[in-house]
């Protein structure tokens, strides 16, 4: 009975947990935010880049729209737009770096989103038959309580009582007797005893008060 409820607390864990599905689920959850951070500082880099790429614009249709006379003015306006520029490099130079990391990021988060469905899936098919050994178990657990109960039916009111007396105060109510030894107490019976457990009466140890068999 211990040793079915043991199982059935082992196969229970085993359906509740498992390492190595979480630790895929957790890699590949990992990745996948990186993945998300880097596709949005993209995102936001690339705003960034569109702006500049506007107000170049803007100071170039300054330059060369002949409006302005002013060659001071003029410097001014070619000075930031160079400096503009050179920002605009830089971000491109970064988009680009970002857009390789992301392609290889995606390619990663693809692997690691495969071997996180595999575990999922070897999981998956682990707790059915976690589950269809839990039924056989409960099953021969349910058995194993039938007949005990048919068994107590055919035991008589004053016995049952003795037996469970016993067993609340030693934990194992009934023990062989072995080499002229109760195997509870371990202490040797007298020849009367002895007789007595060969009939076919119930006879306890003088000693400990176990109900005694020979096997
Ligand atoms: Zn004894």
């Amino acid at each position: 009975m211990l040793s079915a409820r043991k199982q059935l607390d082992e196969i229970r864990q085993k359906i509740e947990h498992n390492d190595t599905f979480e630790q895929a689920r957790s890699t590949f959850e990992t990745a996948r935010q990186l993945l998300a951070d880097l596709e949005k500082q993209y995102k936001d880099l690339d705003a960034e880049a569109e702006e500049l790429r506007k107000n170049i614009k803007e100071l170039e249709n300054k330059l060369y729209g002949g409006k302005i006379k002013n060659p001071k003015e003029l410097m001014g306006y070619e000075q930031e737009a160079g400096l503009l520029r050179n920002r605009l490099s830089k971000m491109d130079d970064s988009l680009l770096d970002m857009m390789e990391r992301i392609e290889s990021g995606k390619n990663r988060t693809a692997r690691l989103k495969q071997v996180f469905d595999e575990a999922r899936q070897t999981w998956d098919e682990e707790k059915a038959a976690l589950r269809q050994k839990a039924d056989e178990v409960n099953g021969q657990t349910v058995g194993l309580d039938a007949k005990r109960k048919e068994l107590l039916k055919e035991i008589d009111g004053a016995t049952l009582s003795l037996y469970e007396g016993i067993k609340s105060r030693r934990g194992q109510a009934v023990v062989r007797v072995e080499q002229g030894r109760c195997m509870g107490c371990r202490c040797f019976l007298s020849v009367s005893e002895l007789q007595r457990v060969r009939g076919s009466s119930i006879v306890q140890c003088s000693n400990c008060g176990r109900i005694l068999y020979l096997s």
